[in-house]
Order: C-alpha cells, then structure tokens, then sequence
C-alpha cells in the first residue's frame, strides 16, 4: 500500500467504524429508497453492505421515516447485516430526533446541515439536533453543502468583503470557498459549546466542482483536525460523475486529506445503487490506499487482435473476482492484493502478464491459437482450444486455494 502521509485527525466512532486518527478511510452510501419502506430499505442497506459499503445513511425526512429506522436497523441485524446506520436531517431533525427516541437511540449517527435547520432559529434548532446526540451518545456529521449554505453567513462575509481595500477584496467565488469553511468549522465550535466532544464530530463541505472541492478542503484540512468526509456533490451520471469524482478525491486522498468518502452518482434508472461503492473502493485501490478486490489488468485491445474475446475474458474474470469476494475476503485474507492480466496479444501480453500474479496472453489475429498463462512472472501452462476461459478459472481457484490459505487450515 502507499506511503501517502494521512493528515492527522481525531478518531469518532460511528457504530464501531472508526473515521479518522489514521484508520483506514472509510466507503460509505447512500440509499435511494423511500425509508419508510422499511424492506426496501433493508434490502437496499443489505445489498450495498454486500458491495462493500462501510457505512449506510438514509434519509429521515418526516414522521413515518423516523418511526421506520428502528424498525430497519432490527431487520438488518436479523439478517446478520451489521453496518452502521446514518440518519441525513434537513430542516426537521431537531423536531423529529425529540420526537422519535427510538429512531435517535437506533441510527449511529445524525447528519445535519447547518444551512438548513431553520432561519430564525437556525441556532436553537441545530443546538436541539446536538442535545440529542449528546443525550444517546451518537456522532454526528456537520454536512455542509454547496447548495443549501447558510445565507446569512454568506451575506454577512460577502458585505465584510466589500467593506475591505480593493488590493485585500476577495473575488465572489472565494468568498463562496471561504463561506462554506465558516459554515462547518462555525457550526463545530457550536455544537462543542453545547457540550459535544471533540471526538464526535465528522466535517464535509460539499461542492459539485472539482477546483472548488480541492480549494475548500485543502482549507478545512489546514483548520482542523475534525475527521473528514469528502465527497463532490451531486457529482452526475455515468461517465461524468466516475471521472469528476475520481478527479476531485483523488487529488486530496493523494495529499492524506479525507478519512471517509462517498461518492454521489446519479445511478441510471433501474441502475445498481451499489456502483457508488465499487467506484469509491477502485479510487481508493487505484490510489494504494487500500485493497477490496484483486485487480484486472487488461489491454484495450487494437488492431492486432480483432476479436472480442479477451474483452469478453477480462470482463468474465472481473465479475468472477467481485462475484467470490464476500466469500473470499473471509476465507482467504490477503486475495484482495492479487493481480491478474488478460491481454490480447504477444505485444505486451507475456511482459505484463509477467507482472501480475496471474496472467493471460491471448492469441492476436495472426498468432497460433493458444494462449500462454503466467503464475508469478514464470510460465505456467499453455491453453488451447474452446475452453480456455474455465481453465483459466481453474487455475485461478487453484492459485487462491494455495497463495491465501483457508482461514480454517491456517495453523493446521
Ligand atoms: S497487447 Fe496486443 S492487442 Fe492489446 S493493445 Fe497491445 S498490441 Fe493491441
């Protein structure tokens, strides 16, 4: 794994998952059901748990999704997921956190944000939210977000702003970076004047652009030692959201700035929610930050070959590798380092397999029609004919079965 120096943050324990004091960054997500449908949600929480998601929030947004959250958190137990639950509050929270105690007792942590908890008792509001937390003992997340800034705060930096000499006036979108720094570390000090300690506040400033999210965190990183949840809002669909994401955390998870990120897709309708959790642990694994799943490497494909096979192949063992991970990841600690390459060709086919801990390269369109496996960088076997791709497997299960033993034969 990397040397990335992390930037040194106080540990909050939300539902025994540490965020921050140099524990592992944290995936966490979002669900997109109805909570007050208490099996969809089950089955939403359950599915993204499975995927790899560390942390769930839902959304509590009225009466019926306060009453459904014990209820949910049961059934997950039921079923032997146990992840910590979020409740993510807007405007209400302070009324239905006292209104609903078994919700509160239930979630392990509340999301508020500041810009929206009221406007004339903006203050009273999020001090009720806080109580609460302080009274069950929970975490919470002072989430600030682009489009939901508290505006006053924005008015009163704005107008401090153009009070000062032309040479120290800051532009708008400055004041904008500088206003939602405020906004988080303003509300921190609050909620700890109330009487939450230290070590139970998460920060985030959300912003939808990638030169805006490194600006404001670069900031609130230098400001604090709150641990941080990083994350572009509203980050887009497809394509747009994966890259604006990547780009956007990468470059602060490089510079140690971050200790949970989720990342915020817009899932295509009737798309898997979980995407969001694969994205956020292949930035993580991309970066050498940590390891979720063994790695594919393959070749674009060109020219050379023009058959879709290897495509079909490297995409095959990639589900294959996610598919056995749950059972994997227990049985057969260390597999998530694993390497394999499906190349296409003699070009780069036998040089990179050789880097990998598993690899294949498949015969290009002039090239005899077999395809030389590597284990470890050493030629291994050479397969041939119809079923190339099972017997790749094979070795692959057999690569797995001897390079990670079996937690239960280990000591044996
Ligand atoms: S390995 Fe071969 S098929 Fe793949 S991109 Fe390189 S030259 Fe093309």
């Amino acid at each position: 794994m990397s040397a990335i120096q992390r930037r040194k943050s106080v540990a909050v324990d939300v539902g025994g998952v540490r965020v921050g004091g140099g524990h592992p960054v944290v995936v966490q997500s979002m669900t997109n059901t109805d909570t007050a449908d208490v099996d969809g949600t089950i089955r939403q929480v359950a599915a993204l748990w499975r995927a790899g998601s560390e942390i769930v929030r839902v959304t509590v947004n009225n009466d019926a999704a306060a009453q459904a959250v014990p209820y949910i958190v049961d059934g997950l137990a039921s079923r032997g997921v146990h992840v910590p639950i979020v409740g993510d509050f807007h405007y209400n929270g302070h009324l239905l956190l006292t209104k609903y105690p078994d919700c509160a007792r239930a979630l392990a942590k509340f999301r508020i944000n500041p810009g929206n908890v009221g406007t004339t008792r903006r203050d009273a509001n999020f001090t009720t939210i806080i109580e609460q937390a302080i009274e069950y003992g929970k975490p919470v997340r002072i989430g600030v977000n682009w489009g939901s800034l508290d505006q006053s705060l924005l008015t009163t930096m704005m107008d401090a702003n153009a009070l000062l000499p032309a040479h120290e006036r800051l532009d708008a979108q400055e004041v904008l970076r500088e206003a939602m720094v405020e906004s988080a570390l303003r509300s921190a000090a609050l909620a700890e004047s109330v009487g939450l300690p230290h070590d139970r506040i998460i920060l985030s400033a959300k912003v939808s652009g990638v030169q805006d999210l490194v600006s404001v965190y670069l900031r609130l990183g230098a400001r604090c030692d709150y641990p941080l949840h990083l994350g572009l809002t509203e980050a887009g669909i497809g394509t747009k959201g994966i890259v604006a994401s990547t780009a956007g955390l990468s470059i602060l998870l490089q510079q140690g700035i971050g200790d949970t990120i989720r990342v915020s897709l817009t899932p295509k309708p009737g798309g898997d929610r979980a995407e969001e959790v694969h994205v956020a642990q292949q930035i993580l694994q991309s970066l050498e930050i940590r390891s979720f799943s063994p790695q594919v490497t393959s070749c674009p494909g060109c020219g050379r070959t023009t058959s879709t096979y290897f495509q079909k192949l490297a995409e095959e063992i990639q589900n294959y590798l996610r598919d056995q991970m749950p059972v994997w990841r227990e049985r057969h600690p260390g597999v998530e380092e694993m390497k394999v390459a499906v190349m296409g060709c003699v070009v780069n086919g036998p040089g990179e397999s050789k880097h990998a801990n598993l690899g294949i390269s498949l015969p290009g369109t002039f090239e005899d029609p077999v395809a030389p496996v590597y284990v470890d960088g050493d030629h291994h076997a050479t397969l041939r004919g119809d079923h190339i791709a099972e017997e790749f497997q094979r070795i692959l299960d057999e690569y797995v079965e001897t390079h990670y033993p079996a937690t239960d034969a280990v000591g044996v």
